[in-house]
């Protein structure tokens, strides 16, 4: 076999396509979309490389159109979760001893696949599945996959080029294993790029791995699935099983072999699995790698000296793209008493002027929420908001599900700074408002820092250097994504590293080295070229 230092190509982020009116990817993802929404799918279950087809199955429908059907996925049985491990565990024996270069130009592949023939595809799929329009697909379903996938190989050769020193007396080498056992992925609806690279990123690395995608987002995640096996993902090295979230943790959870969760999700349901790995600890035959990225409630706190027009744009960009349901939205915002005047004035016209409705109709800025439980949550605060005298409703405030689950982009402005919309996540298109004081600057700081029990994104706007410099000191702790005069959503692979402390998660970044190494398990192996072979020292004579 021949051998080699290979260089992977350099990562470049993926650009990111204008869909604007005449253009062919815009024709394309069009026609794809009405394909699909035209035929029904099945999804099964994909375990040790073959296609599971079980008893029990469940629909999938859009949210913006309910009532259509798109398709069935199957859901798992005990007995196929326990297949999906033990297959996988017999994968990782020549899958953990592949060449390194033999697993990137697989992902490298991949990434191309989707970048080309899979573009359109997993786009309409997300705008089918998770309700994005357009451009949210396109950011995340197709751009930051790819990145994801393409940035992710070239950080695993910068790892493996980290070696020790070593002496002519003896090398030092380090292997960087992957872990002893199998990765369990759990992944969220909102993110197409999220549920590919949570199972992408251990298996890169040399893991077998039991992905559970979103009961939400099964339609898009097949897509992923199908990439991965065209682009040579071998049998039993990434198996998908859907179904009961708790029953299929469970099983693995009480699998000996378990070696490490991927979890992108809500903060109790991350909570609840840790304190279950550690009710089985002395089960395990190695310790688990804990990895989850949370929840958040995410801010955006603007300085008197601030552009009250970027600000407002900030807020109906941060707070609204995807109806509010990324984890970094901006949820809750605190704005000095002078500027929010025009800074309403600006945010209420631009909320004005978005239309609402499917994703298929360009024009449409806001589409529906996930599903009816989110739908029935938001509208519950919505009407508390309504009834209660220190909240004033400023914009939207209407809801809808007879068709899908719309809830109109909503501004709510409060007297009392810890309000429960300025604690709480919604996860949705609803924004709560705190005017603050102009002279309170530092006081309303220290509020940001200690509102919420989260600390994933958040933004500061001002003009004035002193005022940002005591925001950045004031707020060290208060996010892991902190950005200065921009709004607190849109962060890139290989540019912002992505993830919150606190109750937001453990903060290993996602799309960075320090990711990866979490599923990595290093060997440090000394050879001496020549033994000694007398045990006394010099000193001793
Ligand atoms: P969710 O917690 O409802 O679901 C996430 C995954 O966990 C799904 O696969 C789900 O089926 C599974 N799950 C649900 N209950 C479970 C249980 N009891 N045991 C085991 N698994 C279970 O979250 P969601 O609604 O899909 O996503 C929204 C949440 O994700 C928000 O809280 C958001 O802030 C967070 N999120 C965080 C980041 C980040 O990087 N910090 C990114 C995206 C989403």
């Amino acid at each position: 076999m021949g051998n080699g230092f290979f260089e992977v190509p350099i990562a470049v982020n993926e650009p990111i396509k204008s869909y604007v009116p005449g253009s062919p990817e815009r024709k394309e993802v069009l026609e794809t979309y009405k394909e699909m929404y035209d035929s029904e799918v099945e999804v099964p279950l994909y375990i040790n490389g073959k296609e599971v087809k079980t008893k029990e199955t469940a629909t999938m429908s859009p949210p913006h159109d309910h009532k259509h059907l798109l398709g069935t996925y199957h859901k798992a049985t005990k007995k196929n979760v326990e297949e999906a491990i033990s297959t996988s565990l017999d994968a990782r024996k020549k899958w953990a001893a592949m060449p390194w270069e033999q697993r990137a130009a697989i992902f490298l592949r991949a990434a191309e696949l989707i970048a080309g023939p899979y573009r359109a595809k997993i786009n309409a799929a997300t705008m089918l599945a998770q309700s994005k329009n357009i451009y949210q697909a396109e950011i995340d379903a197709a751009c930051e996959l790819i990145d994801f996938l393409r940035f992710n190989v070239q950080y695993m050769t910068e790892i493996f080029a980290e070696q020790p020193e070593s002496t002519s007396a003896a090398w030092n080498r380090i292997e960087y294993r992957p872990l002893e056992g199998f990765v369990y992925a759990i992944t969220p609806f909102n993110f197409t790029a999220i549920a590919g690279n949570l199972p992408a990123s251990a298996a890169l690395m040399g893991n077998v791995v039991v992905w559970k995608p979103s009961d939400s987002q099964v339609y898009s995640a097949k897509v992923i699935l199908d990439v991965f096996r065209e682009a040579g993902v071998p049998a039993g090295v990434i198996n998908m099983v859907m179904g009961d979230p708790v029953m299929i943790t469970d099983t693995i959870l009480a699998s000996p072999d378990f070696s490490g969760i991927h979890f992108t999700g809500s903060t109790h349901v991350f909570k609840d699995i840790w304190q279950k790995v550690g009710t089985n600890i002395h089960n395990y035959k190695t310790y688990p790698r804990i990895v989850g990225e949370t929840g958040g409630k995410d801010f955006i706190v603007a300085h008197k000296t601030s552009d009250p027009k970027q600000v407002a744009t900030a807020m109906a960009r941060g707070a609204f793209e995807f109806q509010g349901q990324k984890c970094s939205a901006a949820s809750r915002c605190y704005i000095s008493e002078s500027i929010w005047k025009d800074v309403k004035k600006y945010l209420v016209a631009d909320i004005k002027s978005f239309k609402m409705g499917s994703p298929d109709d360009m024009g449409n800025f806001i589409t529906a929420v996930i599903h009816e439980g989110s739908f029935d949550k938001l509208a519950s605060y919505i009407d508390a908001a309504k009834k209660d005298k220190n909240a004033e409703i400023i914009a939207g405030g209407n809801y809808d599900k007879s068709k899908g689950y719309f809830i109109e982009p909503t501004v709510i402005v409060v007297k009392d700074p810890k309000y429960t919309t300025m604690c709480t996540e919604l996860f949705g298109p609803v924004l709560t408002v705190y005017v603050y004081d102009d002279k309170k600057w530092e006081e309303t700081l220290h509020l940001v820092d200690e509102t919420s029990e989260y600390a994933l994104t958040g933004a500061v706007f001002s003009e004035d250097r002193y005022a940002l410099e005591e925001a950045v000191k004031i707020l060290e702790n208060a996010a892991g994504n902190f950005y200065i005069n921009d709004k607190p959503t849109g962060a890139v692979v290989g540019q912002q590293p992505f993830g919150g402390a606190r109750n937001s998660g453990t903060n290993d970044k996602a799309g960075s080295k320090q990711n990866l190494y979490r599923w990595i398990s290093p060997r440090m192996v000394k050879e001496t070229f020549v033994s000694p072979t007398d045990y006394r020292y010099p000193f001793m004579g």
